[in-house]
């Protein structure tokens, strides 16, 4: 026997992602609910999704779908979304070796920087960014390489040039994300022709967050990295059935890439996630058989977009261009000076809506007097925070 006495001490950790904290959108989210205010700040829909997409998956469960599928996922719901890329974006990626069902895009989008980048490689990412980026690369010990988004008048763009000149021998990655989270912009065939310049005789590898490919507006096209067989060839490109069905709560979402590429993100997501829940995959894979509920989704937003968009006309805000995403940036320079922070947590506790302050999606927390809005909500809920925004 040891008689040692024994310490109740849990041991010190030094942490691995030492920038990480609550994120805003969980703060936001408590001084929403605190105050009693509309939510507009996290980005969910507040409505159901369709029965039927239920009615499939409950189906799943009875007809007995409920034990691990293949680790790549189900090959119904795997041969549903090839088919899908080849009708809307003219590829044809191999359902068997080139599709991945993944727990949502996030998942995927983390599980393609860890299959990837080695410690030291260099990542470019294209800021304002969604909030996950930057972790994972952390996680794989990667060096992130920030290139702001230029802020004018009529809105975002990427500045090309200037991620041309961030590229280094050592550069492993680039992320993109279209149509863009927080700011609503879509990349068009200029933007996707300027990337092909910049990797064109490289090694560097393409990670092409599209969760949002069915938002896009006034009969613009979503400019999938698919649809480009040069880029598509070095390029894994993620989507979410969360977003496109509103059910973000289901995380399930998939990776498109080359052979090559999906046989390395398998090799982590096996011994990471190993699968994705069963009956899930085979109710979306019967549900995906109509292509009307995506494809009425562009008309279905956008309608929700102008009915926020023109409750704000006069109002002292000034709206920024909204042709992607289910998210409404917008200038509050007329009202006050404050930082973004702080002007999301006034607008949560006094007007009674929230927001979010776009300076949290930048890694320096850069100010530019943008806050955003998300219309992903029903249209009572939009026009409560109208008549309480426009009273401004
Ligand atoms: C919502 C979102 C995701 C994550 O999607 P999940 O399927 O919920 O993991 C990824 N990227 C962007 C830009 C998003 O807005």
């Amino acid at each position: 026997m040891n008689n040692t006495p024994y310490s109740s001490q849990t041991p010190a950790l030094q942490t691995r992602l030492p920038a990480v904290g609550t994120t805003v959108f969980t703060r936001m989210s408590a001084l929403a609910a605190q105050h009693g205010a509309v939510n507009l700040g996290q980005g969910f829909p507040d409505f159901g999704c369709a029965p039927a997409l239920i009615e499939r998956v409950s189906e799943a469960m009875h007809a007995g779908h409920n034990q691990y599928p293949l680790m790549t996922g189900a090959a119904p719901l795997r041969e549903a979304i090839a088919a899908k890329i080849a009708s809307l974006y003219g590829h044809r990626y191999d359902a068997a070796t080139e599709i991945t069902v993944t727990a949502g895009a996030t998942q995927a989008l983390t599980t393609a920087i860890l299959c990837c980048v080695h410690p030291g490689d260099e990542v470019i990412v294209i800021e304002p960014a969604y909030d996950s980026y930057l972790p994972a690369i952390a996680l794989a010990g990667g060096v992130p390489v920030l290139v702001a988004m230029e802020v004018h008048e009529h809105g975002y763009s990427v500045p090309w040039a200037k991620l041309a000149t961030a590229v280094t021998p050592k550069t492993r990655l680039i992320i993109i994300n279209t149509p863009h989270n927080p700011t609503g912009t879509i990349l068009r065939p200029s933007d996707v022709a300027a990337l092909a310049d910049i990797v064109r005789g490289t090694q560097i590898l393409i990670l092409s967050d599209e969760v949002y490919e069915h938002m896009v507006y006034d009969g613009q096209q979503h400019v999938s990295l698919s649809r480009h067989p040069e880029l598509a060839a070095r390029s894994f490109i993620v989507s979410s059935f969360g977003k496109t069905y509103h059910v973000t709560g289901w995380k399930i979402g998939y990776v498109a890439a080359p052979a090559s590429l999906s046989a390395e993100f398998r090799k982590v997501h096996q011994y990471n996630v190993f699968t994705v829940n069963t009956p899930m995959q085979h109710g979306v894979a019967a549900y995906m058989a109509d292509p009307q509920p995506y494809l009425d989704l562009p008309a279905f937003y956008q309608r929700k977009r102008d009915l926020f968009r023109d409750g704000l006309a006069g109002s002292r805000f000034t709206l920024l261009p909204a042709d992607g995403t289910y998210f409404q940036c917008v200038r509050y320079e007329a009202i006050s000076q404050q930082s973004e922070a702080q002007f999301a947590e006034w607008l949560t506790s006094e007007i009674k809506v929230a927001a979010i302050p776009v300076s949290a999606f930048y890694a320096q927390g850069k100010e530019s007097g943008i806050v955003r809005f998300c219309f992903a909500k029903q249209d009572d809920t939009l026009r409560l925070a109208l008549a309480r925004l426009a009273a401004i």
